[in-house]
C-alpha cells in the first residue's frame, strides 16, 4: 500500500528554496514511516521525546541526523547528550548549563539552537527576546565551552491570522540578524534560523527561515 510519504518528501525538496533545510518531524510515527522518508532521500528527522529518539536511532541508519525539538526535562539531559546532531529546543539558561556540563563530562560539544518565545500562548517554552539580547550582550555564551550555539528556533502563534504569524516570524528573524551581526565573529556557527511547521512554513521561509520542521504534512496525523 502506498502511503505517499516518499512523494511528499520529494515534493518538498523540489519546492524548497536552496539553502532551506527540511527537518521531517517523525515524533509518534513508526520506524517504517521513517524508513519510507529515508528511502526518498530524507536524512534529517525531528523527535520530541528522549526515549523515543534513542530507540529509533538504534534501529535506523547511522547517517541520519537527529534533531531534538521537544521540551527537554532536566532529568533527561544525561540520557540525551551525545545522541542528537542538533538540540533545537534549548529554552532556559538552566537547561543550557546542564547540557554544557553533561557534554563536558562526555568530552563532546553539543550543537544547539536557543528556542525563542514569541507566540502569544502562555504554555509555550522559550527565552523571551529581551532575555536572549541580555544573554548575548553580557557575553554569557563564553561560559558554555562545550556548547555550540548554532542559531535560534521558534514557533509562531497558533492562529489562523497569518499576518500575526508573519509578524512573529519577523520578530525572530530580526533578533537573529541582530545577534549574527553583533556576535557572529565570536560565534561562527551561529547561522541557523529554524521556523515553520506544516501550517505556516511558506510564511516562515518568506520571512527568512532556513530550517523548517514538518510533521503532519509528511506523515499524516500523529497516533
Ligand atoms: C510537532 C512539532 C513540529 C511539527 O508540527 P507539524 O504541524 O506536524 O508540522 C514542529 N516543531 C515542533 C517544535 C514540534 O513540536
Amino acid at each position: 500500500m502506498k502511503s505517499g510519504i516518499g512523494e511528499r518528501i520529494k515534493l518538498l525538496h523540489e519546492i524548497l528554496p536552496e539553502g532551506v533545510e527540511l527537518v521531517a518531524v517523525s515524533k509518534f510515527q513508526p520506524v517504517e514511516a521513517i524508513k519510507e522518508a529515508y528511502s526518498a532521500g530524507q536524512r534529517i528527522f525531528g523527535e520530541s521525546r528522549v526515549r523515543e529518539m534513542l530507540e529509533k536511532k538504534k534501529e535506523l541508519p547511522s547517517d541520519i541526523k537527529w534533531h531534538f525539538i521537544g521540551h527537554l526535562q532536566t532529568n533527561k539531559v544525561r540520557q540525551l547528550i551525545g545522541a542528537p546532531y542538533l538540540i533545537e529546543s534549548v529554552d532556559s539558561i538552566r537547561l543550557l548549563k546542564l547540557i554544557d556540563e553533561e557534554s563536558g563530562r562526555k568530552c563532546l560539544k553539543s550543537r544547539l539552537l536557543l528556542q525563542i518565545h514569541v507566540a502569544k500562548e502562555e504554555t509555550k517554552f522559550g527565552f523571551l527576546p529581551e532575555e536572549v539580547r541580555e544573554f548575548f550582550l553580557n557575553r554569557e555564551y563564553i561560559k558554555f565551552k562545550n556548547s555550540e550555539i548554532c542559531g535560534l528556533m521558534a514557533m509562531a502563534s497558533n492562529t489562523d491570522n497569518m499576518e500575526r504569524v508573519a509578524e512573529d516570524f519577523r520578530q525572530v528573524k530580526h533578533l537573529f540578524d541582530e545577534i549574527k551581526s553583533g556576535y557572529g565573529d565570536e560565534l561562527p556557527e551561529f547561522k541557523t534560523l529554524s521556523m515553520g511547521m506544516s501550517g505556516d512554513w511558506k510564511i516562515a521561509v518568506e520571512e527568512g527561515s532556513d530550517m523548517i520542521r514538518i510533521g503532519s504534512y509528511i506523515f499524516g496525523d500523529r497516533i
